[in-house]
């Protein structure tokens, strides 16, 4: 695959679908809820109904615009509503109200770090409004119909297409993820398919400017699945053009449990939907008076932050990237860091030890069992020279198994430093005694043994001798 990639470049052009979180549907008074009984959720305007009329939902419209705001898009004043036409029986209205010629934002970008690398910024294309579809339940030779979630409110984001790899593209969702739940504008949720993922791939030989023929997986729902997606389909795409054969622009499925991805129809292109303008709605008017009431109220968004963690408590931009990938995930360090007065062990910690283990448990911050008070405590008493490093991870151990205070396990344990010199005197003593080769070998220049003693003498204190106070006890004994 290497050899191949130095002839082939990938190119990567994502299309995300973000339901907003607004508590009425797009276009009807219909509640916006996940999870409700089949078809409860819905009413003439949402259903289709012959005759019934669309209203907009000024509360989507500033979701949007915050969105907008986010990424640094140029909002358009006015854009136009458009119908795109085509028959799926999720769709009883025949078509579904999108955006299409005049879209209410367009560019903006979004910055990723990936680790070792420098920033880069993904531009993007554009941000329309569109309604979501009803689902399809599938039981047996059955197939059910539930609009809940016909009308719901979305924001498609499309990026231009400048992502190069599958580490790129998983970087690039993360982030829009994060920036979209930083904002409250979608809940993120993608088993739900509150935030949901198509994407585009081909590849080129390196050096041609002109883009190769693409194809796009649909609606993946998670981050690793795309990485891995869109990894085999770049390989499918490399094999097909290296055998001299052709990629044949389609839409394909992945299947997560086989790690494949299959054909699902021919692509559509733009013109098979016979878009036009919404004749049911008006122009779409935002005004820069409402633009400025949304800008004074957006909060801190995840660039900002990671910024001022770099400022404030001087970590590296990647850790600050990464402490900022969600809000929980950041405020639980802000907490740590606070009470701990140590911001790079906060971070430290929280990247390695805590995150490595919940990961391994497939949980996140949010499920964590060590509260960030107790991890700060557990900090202190590091900082504070009470414990040593190593008895830290046994300690944290036992928090993380069963959410025990970090004071009580030292405590039950007996695990408190010992660093009181004649505390540790006749311990180094008695090392010295019982190992006289080693002692004559030290005094006849043998210097590198001292690392030998001091581990003797920390093996009997099970590992709780002050390794300075040992260090220095070793030195002062062994003089001859
Ligand atoms: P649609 O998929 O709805 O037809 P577009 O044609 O505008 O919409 O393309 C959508 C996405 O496909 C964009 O993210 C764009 O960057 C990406 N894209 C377009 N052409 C290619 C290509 N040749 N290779 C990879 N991505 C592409
Ligand atoms: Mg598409
Ligand atoms: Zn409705």
């Amino acid at each position: 695959m290497a050899s191949y990639l130095d002839r082939w470049e990938p190119v990567i052009g994502l299309e995300v679908h973000a339901q907003l979180m607004t508590k009425s549907k797009m276009f009807c008074s219909c509640p916006n809820h996940y999870g409700s009984g089949p078809n409860t959720n819905i009413c003439e305007v949402c259903t289709g109904q012959p005759g019934s009329l669309p209203v907009i939902n000024q509360k989507a419209i500033e979701l949007g615009i915050r969105a907008a705001l986010a990424v640094n898009g140029a909002i358009s004043e006015d854009s136009v509503f458009a119908r795109k036409n085509y028959f799926y029986p999720d769709l009883p209205k025949g078509y579904q109200i999108s955006q299409f010629e005049s879209p209410y934002c367009v560019g903006g970008s979004v910055l990723i770090q990936l680790e070792n690398e420098v920033a880069r910024r993904i531009p993007l294309t554009r941000i329309h409004f569109e309604e979501d579809a009803g689902k399809l339940i599938h039981q047996g030779d059955k197939t059910l119909v539930d609009l809940n979630r016909a009308g719901v409110p979305l924001i498609e984001i499309v990026s231009e297409p400048e992502i190069r790899s599958p580490l790129e593209a998983g970087e690039y969702l993360r982030k829009l993820h994060a920036v979209l739940r930083y904002a409250n504008i979608c809940d993120g949720n993608m088993e739900q398919g509150s935030f949901r993922c198509d994407a585009n791939v081909s590849v080129r030989p390196r050096g041609e400017k002109k883009l190769g023929t693409r194809t796009e997986l649909k609606n993946i729902n998670s981050f690793r699945f795309v990485e891995k997606a869109i990894q085999f389909e770049i390989e499918r795409q490399i094999d097909l053009l290296e055998a001299g054969e052709k990629v044949v622009q389609e839409t394909r499925l992945w299947d997560s449990d086989r790690n494949v991805s299959e054909p699902m129809r021919g692509k559509e292109d733009a013109h098979d939907y016979r878009y036009f303008p919404e004749p049911d709605l008006p122009i779409l008017v935002i005004s820069e008076k409402w633009i400025q009431e949304v800008r004074e109220a957006m909060p801190e968004l995840p660039d900002q932050q990671r910024e001022r963690f770099v400022q404030e408590y001087e970590l590296s931009e990647y850790d600050a990237g990464f402490l900022t990938g969600s809000r929980e995930l950041a405020s639980y360090f802000e907490s740590v860091a606070k009470l701990s007065q140590d911001a790079k062990l906060s971070a430290n910690w929280i990247m390695n030890e805590l995150m490595g283990r919940l990961n391994a448990t497939g949980r996140d911050i949010l499920h964590t069992p060590v509260k960030s008070e107790s991890l700060a405590k557990l900090l202190s008493f590091l900082v504070s020279d009470q414990i040593n490093g190593k008895i830290a991870k046994t300690v944290f151990d036992e928090m993380f198994e069963k959410g025990t205070d970090p004071g009580k396990i030292i405590e039950a344990r007996g695990l408190v430093q010992i660093s009181d010199p004649s505390a540790l005197e006749p311990v180094v003593q008695k090392v010295i005694e019982a190992h006289p080769d080693q002692v004559a070998s030290f005094r006849e220049g043998n210097t590198k043994l001292l690392g030998f003693f001091v581990g003797q003498v920390m093996k009997e204190t099970k590992g709780q001798g002050n390794p300075k106070t040992v260090n220095q006890l070793v030195k002062q004994l062994l003089q001859p």
